[in-house]
């Protein structure tokens, strides 16, 4: 049974030697050694380290992940009998046997035996050390699961402990630690029980606010819950201590979450503190004559967040918002207006999209907005020649170029903004923390500050981030508390609703018959391959495959095939191909997800929609309906489809607003998943789970309210307690 990163290893017989007799010291090493004086090994203090346990206040805040009832004993044929239940029993017996043997493979096998029967201990890893601890007439507390194997019950593996007859068992419940490879439960379960009886734990939060805001909840002492927690008193409900339901959790996470409430605050603040351009917006300049320019009205709701973007950016602070709109609702439209707006101040902007479909697409549009209002235009990608790329940098970093659109390759060390105002970031669930962080990070070059102020304050970019993935409301207080947030909750006008049908994949002839009606009518068509996790070759081939049988079955009509291992250059005609009606089916795989805009498409297939998750799904779906036409979307499927999968169709069948989705999609999958890679806010969290304790944050967030104008010191105390120092990460 092979240790992982988050199961307990098993208490190896030399686990006692090496367990210590004391912890890390209570401060913080000061002097960076590891190695405490009593010349512990370091490398378990290292490993401590590792896993974030560095002060004994670490140790005291790492909570049990499971317990393990060892205070009962089993009669051995009691334990026989509940064989095969997958449940762990504890019996105590006399060694009978011992001997190693060699088939199929070295082993120990030891046999012990009770007043009621035997059983057998098989070890298939084992020291000798072992062998010696389990020698014949020992008695052996033994903790394991019973099996019946080939020679009749035994237990493969189960931890075992010499006892003297008589031996008192625990009282209490035995925690099990996270831990990682190298640190045992034994040597675990020492360090946490020195830290917890020398490590005062006082009240953090003020009297005011228990018996204030918080009341309702009750909350107990943090010293007693954690003692509690530790070392369950026997009487206390197992179920209740591991399905974190005891009113001891509910204490835990309430600190928790309080801690992450107050840091992202905190984050607030010190956004609030930097500098940033303030770029008021004037009559008659880029601005104006674009929108003079626009073949369309801007919707009410897009007017609504172009006015909360302008105030923004009219502000000395840097702006950091994200812009939620479902898919179609126009949001390109609104930062090329916020760039422009950036632009007249005299500072260049930053467009960055996630995929080099979407980024080419955006500077196509944007650049043949505003090109002909006389702004220079720059494209960045990793595609670009050598030479071109040096061009284009040498563009951005003389402020020449105002405007760069481009993918991650803007936020290289190479490149350099002359004047960066703005950057924005679109799909940015798509990016990482450290990637949006690095595009803010390219400092805002304006004069330099005054010789009269001591300090200037750092200056940075105003930000903008666009989304069409909705956070729902309790995410997006805890995860993105330090956000502005604006939607555009209106498509533009003419929109025909899209029509979704489900469709067995039998029936794939019906589908092809309606390709050809669509093209008859001057329509385009994707149709997207199936996912394949798996393998991204099998995926490719698939894609391939799927090319060919579209092309022979459609000999009238004009079919392209876009897939990500295509060179740039190739994807990009056949874009463009499909863009001017050139193509009219067009093969993808998912690289067409985001952001493509052709508004003449009004078919979409999607293969194997069971596949696919369902804000993917949205996003693809979001593909048409961008036009007048009518449009449909086909999810083909294969049966028979599992329950999840029949269920986020349902809700692709029953709805096209975004939210909605997103709503049921959390229902579905849980908040855990919902942001795909872990960020920001959510590293913080390791006890309060957001599918159940969502309730708590908005008390959390009134206790931080309070903390911060009426009790600082607290708010030290709270915070050094529970982040020493990771407090980093929020401010993405
Ligand atoms: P998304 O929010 O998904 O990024 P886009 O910005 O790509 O959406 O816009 C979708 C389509 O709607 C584009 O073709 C765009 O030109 C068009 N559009 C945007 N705003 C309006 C509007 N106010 N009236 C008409 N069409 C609009
Ligand atoms: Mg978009």
């Amino acid at each position: 049974m092979p240790g992982t990163a988050t199961e307990p290893t098993q208490d190896k017989a030399e686990a006692p030697d090496s367990a210590p007799s004391s912890a890390p010291s209570s401060a913080p090493s000061a002097k960076g050694k590891a190695a405490g004086k009593d010349g512990k090994p370091s490398s378990a203090v290292a490993r401590l380290a590792k896993m974030g346990l560095r002060r004994s206040v670490d140790l005291v805040l790492h909570l049990p992940m499971r317990y393990e009832d060892e205070t009962t004993l089993m009669p051995i044929s009691e334990a026989i009998r509940r064989a095969g239940l997958g449940q762990p029993a504890q019996v105590e017996g006399e060694v009978i046997s011992n001997e190693v043997t060699f088939r199929p493979r070295r082993q120990l096998v030891v046999k012990i035996a009770d007043d009621s029967g035997e059983l057998t201990l098989r070890f298939l890893n084992f020291y000798g050390s072992q062998t010696k601890q389990m020698e014949e007439g020992v008695r052996l507390r033994v903790r394991g699961e019973v099996r019946g194997g080939f020679f009749g019950a035994e237990m493969v593996h189960p931890t075992v402990r010499p006892v003297v007859p008589d031996e008192p068992l625990p009282d209490r419940l035995t925690p099990v630690y996270p831990a990682t490879a190298g640190i045992s439960q034994a040597y675990l379960r020492k360090a946490i029980s020195g830290a917890l009886s020398r490590t005062p734990m006082p009240e953090t939060l003020p009297a005011a606010v228990l018996q204030g805001p918080l009341a309702k909840l009750k909350l107990r002492p943090l010293g007693e819950c954690l003692r509690l927690l530790h070392t369950p008193p026997p009487q206390e409900s197992e179920a209740a201590l591991a399905d974190r339901s005891h009113p001891a959790w509910l204490r835990i996470k309430f600190d928790e979450l309080l801690a992450q409430q107050i840091s992202l605050r905190r984050a607030h603040e010190a956004r609030r503190e930097k500098n940033a351009p303030s770029m008021p917006r004037h009559e008659g300049g880029l601005l104006t004559r674009f929108l003079a320019a626009l073949p369309f009205r801007l919707t009410g709701a897009q007017q609504r967040v172009v006015g909360e973007i302008a105030a923004d950016m009219t502000a000395q602070h840097p702006m950091h918002r994200l812009l939620q709109g479902d898919v179609g609702s126009g949001k390109t439209i609104v930062a090329a207006l916020a760039a422009c707006q950036a632009i007249d101040a005299g500072y260049q902007a930053a467009i960055m999209a996630p995929t080099e479909i979407l980024a080419e697409q955006h500077y196509r549009k944007l650049s043949a907005w505003l090109e002909p209002l006389g702004v220079p235009v720059v494209w960045l990608a990793g595609s670009l020649k050598a030479r071109e790329k040096r061009a284009a940098v040498a563009r951005v970093e003389s402020g020449e170029a105002r405007l760069a659109i481009g993918t991650h390759a803007l936020i290289q060390d190479t490149v350099r903004f002359a004047r960066l105002g703005l950057s924005v970031v679109d799909e940015q669930h798509r990016f990482g923390v450290a990637q949006r962080l690095a595009l803010r990070g390219k400092a805002a070059g304006t004069e330099p500050a005054p010789a009269t102020a001591a300090v200037a304050p750092e200056t940075v970019p105003h930000q903008l981030m666009m989304s069409a993935t909705p956070i729902p409301r309790t995410l997006a207080m805890t995860y993105y508390a330090d956000l502005d947030v604006s939607v555009i909750d209106e498509l533009p006008p003419g929109r025909t609703p899209i029509v979704t049908r489900l469709v067995n994949d039998e029936r794939r002839d019906e589908v092809i018959e309606r390709i050809h009606h669509a093209a008859a009518e001057g329509r385009q068509v994707y149709w997207v391959c199936p996912l394949i996790e798996e393998s991204e070759a099998l995926q490719l081939q698939t894609a391939v495959e799927t090319y060919e049988t579209l092309v022979a079955a459609l000999p009238d009509l004009r079919v392209g095939l876009v897939h990500g291992r295509l060179p740039p250059a190739e994807k990009a005609s056949v874009m463009d191909d499909f863009s001017a009606n050139r193509l009219q089916v067009l093969v993808a795989t998912t690289v067409i997800e985001v952001g493509v805009d052709v508004p003449n498409a009004s078919l979409m297939v999607i293969e194997h929609a069971e596949r696919f998750g369902l804000a993917q799904l949205h996003q693809l779906r979001g593909r048409v309906g961008r036009g007048t036409a009518e449009s449909v979307c086909l999810l083909m499927y294969q049966a028979p489809l599992s329950p999840t999968a029949r269920e986020r169709l349902a809700t692709m069948r029953e709805t096209t607003d975004g939210f909605e989705i997103a709503r049921r999609d959390l229902d579905i999958r849980g908040p855990g998943e919902f942001l795909g890679a872990r960020q920001s806010g959510e590293a913080m969290l390791r006890f309060a789970d957001l599918n159940t304790d969502a309730w708590l944050v908005e008390y959390a967030q009134e206790a931080a309210q309070l903390m911060l104008t009426q009790f600082p010191e607290a708010v030290e105390a709270h915070l050094s307690r529970w982040l020493g120092g990771r407090e980093h990460y929020l401010k993405a």
